[in-house]
Formats: structure tokens, C-alpha cells, sequence
């Protein structure tokens, strides 16, 4: 038997808050002067959110110069609060029967080219294994919006993925992307130990929204999607993640869109998404292929760079439908996490093929190279990659997350615990290259550290590489 959704289940006060005419206003006008810009600019430096007023105003700039004094604001501003680290992390699809009809997916009901698929509990922990195999520890498991997808399905696939230990390793956060549930399903899918639950609103210009979610399914009611995070939040789930689908419709619009969502959250609970993502449009089997709205790589990373200043403490995370080449130039001025060697068809991660396959796929990926080349880029980037999971598990979630702003919080937990992530990831599972590389990057960050916390975090990474100690987080 399925759990059926309430679905006339709302959070408190309920309301849609998207304001299209403030957000059309907010973009119209001439372009700021550069004293407006400094002003907007010094107040995201000084880790103050921005309204959409604000961000709206830098949107409207095209000039070269003056986008180049965004990136160059969003650089420092990511520095400050989040360093040299980058979070690492892989999505598992489970399953890819859906109700829906989104017109830009490929899990649209209508696709019958589209193999329909449910991992089995053996099917999952063999995927599970061999993600952990590889070295990761975060996952976000995928589902397509159906009954068979219901809250207590997808707390077991949850706990499931958690049991699975291999080795030295197992995964220490699972994240969930899924449709929105109400009140009762989100508590239990909480009772698993999830850590985020995204819900991506796709577009937030109404006309458009109800146009590509056909009348007649359920992913059509947008009140019901917006409210998603709030019921989330009122359920306990403290780490929401947002997004909005670039391309479906104007990326100016869209990036304000969830900007009001983001400083909707944090009006109302106080504490804004744990995470924004903001995938770009990508080409779908049989999907309908809309044109007009496809963002330009400059236009997109110029959304990236407005984000990053307008949502401080927000992670912002670049998916692997992006190319390499992008990806790498982004994570400088905003990007905090990435995935990294995905696969998004159903069972790929035991394929053992570099081909994609899209009967089995939701879209394709830009990136589908493997974590241990991606984290050789990355340290050799002067990055420091991590897979540290410390913050939830010691309750560093939703409104103590916002102790981040503490300074020398970073330096306290954040890069201490990346070096512990990392060096098991080196010790157990990079190949000879990434270790040498590796190498250097973990030098110069122990050399960062004073006192008694460099000498603790000298001897944890030292019992790592000796001893079967794992999991040490500060
Ligand atoms: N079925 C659930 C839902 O729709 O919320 C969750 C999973 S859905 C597979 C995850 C996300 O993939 C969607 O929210 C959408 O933003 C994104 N997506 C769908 N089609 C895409 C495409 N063609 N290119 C890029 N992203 C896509
Ligand atoms: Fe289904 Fe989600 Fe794809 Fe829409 S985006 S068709 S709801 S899997």
C-alpha cells in the first residue's frame, strides 16, 4: 500500500510570494551608476543578503567592466566565507517512473522510448557500493514523482543506502531530490537521517510554469511546489535546498526568483536554503525543446557571480551537466559544491561504459569524468576538495548552520575537517597521480593552521594514513 499525499496540506500562512511585477521592476531601468554598484557591492562584502532590488540592479549590467567587477566582488566574498573548499558529492537515480509530463524531461510520462526502471534493494546497495568503492561519502538520491516513490520508500532506499559499508568506507550523508510531500511524509523521510531536501521550482514566471507542467498532473499546481521547502522546514527538515531550471525561462527573472524564494525562507524561519542549484536546460530524449530562453556561458556565469553575492551563506551548487572547462572557471567566484563522476542513468555506475545511454538517462551530462580526475584538477587548482559531513551530524544544521558567519569558523571546523575527508579519500582510493598532487595542496593548508589545532589535525591525518581510524571530525 502507498502513503497518499494530503495534498491540500500548507505550511503556516501559506502564500505565493512570487511577486512578478516587484521582480519585472526590479529588472527594468537603466543600468546602476558605479556609485550604486559600490554601495550594493559593499554591502554583500559585508555578508549582508541582498533583496531583489538590490540584485536586480547588478542583473541589468552587460558591460564587460562593470560584470568584471561582479565576478571580482563574488571572488573575495567567496573567499571569506567559504575558502578554497569544495564539496564533493554524486547522484544516484533510483527510480525513473513518473506521473508528470514535464516537457523538458526525459521521465515524462509521455516517453515511451524511455526504459522505466526501479533499482531493487540488491540493485541499490550494489549501486551504493560502487560509489563508495570510488571514495565518495554524500549522496543526493533522485526519484521521478510517483506512488511508488511514496515518504516511507524513500526513508527505506535511505536507510539502505546508509547500511552499505565497504572497506573503509560508506555514505555519511544521503541528500534527497524528489517531489514535495506534506507535513506527514516529510517527517518521515526526516526519520532516516536525510540531510538536505531539494526541491527545484524550475521557473517562477507563472504563465510559463503552468505551460510546462501540463494541466492535469500534479507537478502543474505551483502553490503546492513553492510551499514544498516550508512544510519541509516546519517538519523538521532544517537544510532545504532550492532551484530553478535556467532556460525555461528568462534567466534574469528566474535568478530573482530565487533570490525572493531564498529571503522568503529566512523571513519566515529565520534561516534561508541550506543550498541553491541552477541547472542549465539540457537535451532530453523526446523532450520539447524549447529555444528562445538557453542561456549564453557568459550570461550564466554572470547569474553564478549575482547568487554568489546575494545569498552569502548559501551553497551554491554546479551540476555535472555543465563541461569541464566551465565548471572549473566558476567554482573561483561562487560555486561551493560540485558533483562529480556521475552518471545519471539508471544503475550507471556499474555500466563500465564511457558512453551515455539516453533511454535510460533524464538528460545528458557535460562532465562525466571520473572523482579522482576532478579532484586532481581541483587540488592542483589550489582547491581543497572535501567530503566532510561533520555539520549535520553534530546538529550544525539550519539555524546553527548560520554560526558560519562566526569568523574563524572555517578555520576552526571546515578545513580541518576537508583535510581529514581528503587524506581518507588519498589514502584509501585516489590513484598514485592524485595522491602527488594532492600532496602539496594539504602542505600549504596544515601550514594555514596555528597552534594546537594544526597539531591535531597533524595527528588525525597521521592516524589516518597509519591506522584503520576513520571519520574523525572536529
Ligand atoms: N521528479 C522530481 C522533481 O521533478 O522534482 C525530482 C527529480 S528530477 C529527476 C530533478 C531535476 O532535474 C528537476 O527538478 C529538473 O530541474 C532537472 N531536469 C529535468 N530535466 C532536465 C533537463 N532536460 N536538463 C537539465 N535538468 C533537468
Ligand atoms: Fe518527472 Fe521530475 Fe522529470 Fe518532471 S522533472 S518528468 S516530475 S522526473
Amino acid at each position: 500500500m502507498t502513503r497518499p499525499i494530503n495534498r491540500e496540506d500548507r505550511s503556516q500562512n501559506a502564500c505565493d510570494f512570487i511577486d512578478e511585477q516587484a521582480i519585472t521592476a526590479a529588472l527594468s531601468g537603466k543600468a546602476p551608476d558605479q556609485a550604486e554598484i559600490d554601495a550594493i557591492l559593499a554591502k554583500s562584502l559585508d555578508k549582508q543578503p541582498l533583496n531583489i532590488q538590490e540584485a536586480g540592479r547588478l542583473l541589468t549590467l552587460s558591460n564587460p567592466d562593470q560584470r568584471e567587477q561582479i565576478f571580482e566582488a563574488a571572488r573575495q566574498l567567496k573567499q571569506r566565507v567559504y575558502g578554497n573548499r569544495i564539496v564533493l558529492f554524486a547522484p544516484l537515480y533510483i527510480g525513473n517512473h513518473c506521473v508528470n509530463d514535464c516537457e523538458y524531461c526525459a521521465f515524462r510520462r509521455s516517453n515511451h522510448e524511455q526504459s522505466r526502471q526501479t533499482l531493487s534493494d540488491e540493485e541499490l546497495r550494489t549501486q551504493v557500493g560502487a560509489l563508495v568503492d570510488k571514495g565518495h561519502k554524500r549522496l543526493i538520491l533522485v526519484y521521478g514523482e510517483s506512488p511508488i516513490y511514496d515518504a516511507d520508500y524513500i526513508a527505506e532506499t535511505t536507510r539502505t543506502t546508509y547500511s552499505v559499508k565497504r572497506g573503509h568506507g560508506e555514505i555519511r550523508r544521503v541528500n534527497i531530490n524528489a517531489a514535495p510531500f506534506d507535513h506527514e511524509g516529510y517527517k518521515i523521510i526526516k526519520s532516516a537521517g536525510i540531510g538536505t531536501f531539494q526541491i527545484f521550482h524550475e521557473t517562477y514566471h507563472h504563465a510559463t510554469y503552468e505551460r510546462v507542467h501540463p494541466k492535469g498532473t500534479w507537478k502543474h499546481d505551483y502553490l503546492w511546489r513553492l510551499d514544498g521547502p516550508d512544510r519541509a522546514m516546519e517538519s523538521g527538515i532544517d537544510d532545504v535546498g532550492i532551484g530553478a531550471l535556467i532556460g525555461l525561462y528568462d534567466w534574469r527573472f528566474d535568478t530573482l526568483g530565487l533570490v525572493a524564494h531564498a529571503n522568503h525562507l529566512r523571513d519566515k524561519y529565520n534561516v534561508g536554503p541550506h543550498t541553491i542549484s541552477f541547472p542549465r536546460l539540457q537535451p532530453a530524449q523526446n523532450a520539447v525543446w524549447q529555444q528562445p530562453n538557453l542561456v549564453s556561458d557568459e550570461d550564466f556565469k554572470f547569474l553564478i557571480a549575482v547568487l554568489r553575492l546575494a545569498v552569502p551563506y548559501t551553497g551554491l551548487i554546479l551540476t555535472a551537466r555543465e563541461r569541464p572547462a566551465l565548471r572549473r572557471e566558476v567554482m573561483a567566484f561562487g560555486v561551493s559544491q560540485i558533483d562529480a563522476g556521475s552518471r545519471v542513468e539508471i544503475g550507471g555506475y556499474t555500466i563500465g561504459n564511457e558512453k551515455q545511454e539516453a533511454e535510460r538517462e533524464q538528460f545528458e551530462l557535460g562532465d562525466i569524468r571520473p572523482l579522482d580526475v576532478v579532484i586532481r584538477e581541483l587540488v592542483s587548482d589550489g582547491y581543497l576538495p572535501s567530503f566532510c559531513t561533520a555539520c549535520y551530524r553534530l546538529g550544525r544544521t539550519g539555524e546553527h548552520f548560520m554560526e558560519f558567519a562566526i569568523p574563524g569558523f572555517i578555520k576552526r571546523f571546515c578545513t580541518p575537517n576537508a583535510l581529514c575527508t581528503l587524506t581518507e579519500y588519498l589514502t584509501d582510493y585516489a590513484s598514485p597521480e592524485t595522491r602527488a598532487a594532492a600532496a602539496k595542496q594539504i602542505e600549504k593548508e596544515i601550514a594555514g593552521l596555528e597552534g594546537k589545532m594544526k597539531a591535531d589535525v597533524e595527528e588525525r591525518l597521521k592516524r589516518i594514513q597509519t591506522t584503520d581510524a576513520r571519520d574523525l571530525y572536529f
